[in-house]
């Protein structure tokens, strides 16, 4: 290697998101030796097109609905309208503000530290970055995922969106179909109809939400597909595009045909690992059928290698904040190699933006130790609290261990899931069992006392077996 095209470091990470960037500030504190490479845009997907600016446009579309929905207060508001414009220029600025500060941290690392350029593997421990050739001692990868668009759609040029492109509209469309109607389908297009647009969204399977548990997926699927228009069981065929349009067409599972033109088609068809474009055929690493190498979930070492892999990229959690718990653990094991340590990993969280909210937290029913627990409910439709607010629709299910009591898992969709969800995963990571949980304090009126009246059905069920209680032990005036 010539001095002017060879680098070599002790670790080389791979991508600047959420998880690169927790890498290298958990490696750091072990070695200066460090490069970190960055092939697209500073700024991580989670502000750029992820997490907030979806956020945002949620934010906008909460606004709109508090005021179409303020009659049933008694509080008479006339038709509001939407300046599409304008909401497309408060989620671009404060996306903008966002990535700003994602980019400020990035420029205030070590120049030296810092590379631009695609890598990808030429060799074990040895990467290609433009016209540099990279030698690492260990190497960190944290290349995250990018939208899968379903074909034909990929075919449709202007007209396709992706959460890529849509926070970059300048204004809102008259006309969108979604297809998908996994999280990122339905907060999009949940978001996208209250602010006025026509939306329609096609999802293939016949549910939507948490998946799983039978009572949940029912209601799930009944609210959600209330809260815009959906069409289940179907993935349209795409008909003529031209200046009026996308027209698509689909055969309903009624045996309805339908067809409709849209401005905009915004495919969710889901999220790919970003593993094409490394080479990993040259890395000697072990890979699955998505090409994706092999690697232990506490370590994140893959196989037995001195390469390390964080984030979306690995496809087991792709959210936000496992990217950056799996980039600490990337980072300090990949610093502190061959003396790497197992890391307990938290207690699984996943919240969906949606009106209602649904949320999965801990053993979920596709897990195999789903099988020995027991379930508690809640309806909210006659809980207090969320009645008041006029909040109440939904469901939780709480999943408790009768061999030692302790609370494990749940599901939920209904009013302030967010905070709920948040609640269940800290004393659920105490494991905490539900007699415990019971003496901590609820407040009242809360929506919290849902999850009191969970966890009583919860407990009924583990002491004898019975199936669970449907109606809301915390209704009355403080009883
Ligand atoms: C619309 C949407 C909404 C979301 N909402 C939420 C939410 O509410 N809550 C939540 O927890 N999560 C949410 N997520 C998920 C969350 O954004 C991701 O889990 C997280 O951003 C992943 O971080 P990462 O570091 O793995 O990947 P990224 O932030 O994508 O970083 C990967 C980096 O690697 C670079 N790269 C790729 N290949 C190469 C290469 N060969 N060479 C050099 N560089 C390369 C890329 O350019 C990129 O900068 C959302 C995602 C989307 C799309």
């Amino acid at each position: 290697m010539s001095a002017s095209t060879a680098r070599q470091c002790r670790i080389a990470i791979i991508g600047t998101g959420s998880a690169g960037l927790a890498a290298h500030a958990a490696a750091r504190r072990h070695t200066d030796s460090l490069l970190l490479i960055e092939g697209g845009e500073y700024g991580t997907t989670c502000a750029r097109s992820g997490c907030m600016p979806s956020k945002l446009l949620i934010a906008a579309a909460d606004a709109r609905h508090q005021v179409e929905t303020a009659a049933a207060f008694g509080i008479r508001t006339g038709p509001s309208t939407v300046d599409g414009a304008a909401v497309m220029h408060r989620v671009r600025s404060l996306r903008d503000r966002f990535v700003g500060g994602v980019e400020k941290i990035v420029a205030g690392l070590p120049e030296q530290q810092r590379m631009r350029g695609h890598a990808r593997f030429i060799a074990p421990y040895r990467l290609q970055v433009g016209d540099v050739e990279v030698e690492a001692e260990r190497i960190v990868i944290a290349t995250g995922s990018t939208p899968f668009v379903l074909p034909p759609f990929d075919t449709l040029g202007e007209r396709l969106l992706t959460s890529d492109s849509v926070f970059d509209m300048v204004d809102l469309p008259a006309s969108v179909a979604v297809i998908g109607g996994g999280v990122i389908g339905l907060e999009l297009g949940q978001a996208l109809h209250r602010l006025g647009v026509r939306v329609r969204l096609f999802e293939r399977g016949d549910r939507l939400g948490p998946r799983g548990d039978a009572h949940v997926e029912k209601i799930a699927t009944e609210l959600l597909a209330a809260s815009l228009p959906s069409v289940l069981g179907v993935v349209p065929e795409l008909g003529d595009v031209d200046d009026e349009g996308v027209r698509l067409d689909w055969l309903g599972t009624d045996g309805e045909r339908g067809s409709e033109r849209f401005d905009r088609v915004l495919v969710a068809t889901g999220r790919r690992p970003n593993v094409s474009g490394l080479d990993l055929a040259s890395s000697g690493l072990a890979l699955d059928a998505r090409g994706v190498p092999l690697f232990d979930r506490t370590t994140l070492r893959c196989g037995d290698s001195r390469v390390f892999i964080a984030g979306d990229v690995n496809a087991e959690r792709p959210l936000l904040h496992e990217a950056t718990a799996e980039g600490r653990i990337a980072g300090a094991n990949a610093a502190l190699y061959p003396e790497f340590r197992a890391h307990r990993r938290s207690t699984a969280l996943a919240i969906a933006f949606t009106d209602p909210q649904f949320a999965t937290i801990g053993v979920q029913p596709d897990d195999p130790a789903f099988a020995a627990l027991v379930a508690g409910e809640v309806s909210f439709e006659d809980q207090g609290r969320s009645r008041v607010i006029d909040r109440n629709a939904g469901i939780g299910r709480l999943y408790g261990d009768p061999a030692d009591g302790k609370l494990r898992g749940a599901q939920l969709i209904g009013p302030q899931a967010e905070h709920l969800a948040h609640l269940l995963a800290w004393v659920i990571e105490r494991e905490l069992t539900v007699n415990e949980v019971l003496d901590l304090p609820f407040y009242h009126p809360v929506v919290e006392e849902g999850l009191r009246t969970a966890l009583k059905d919860l407990r009924r069920a583990m002491h004898r077996g019975a199936g669970p209680r449907r109606d809301c032990l915390e209704c009355g005036p403080g009883t």
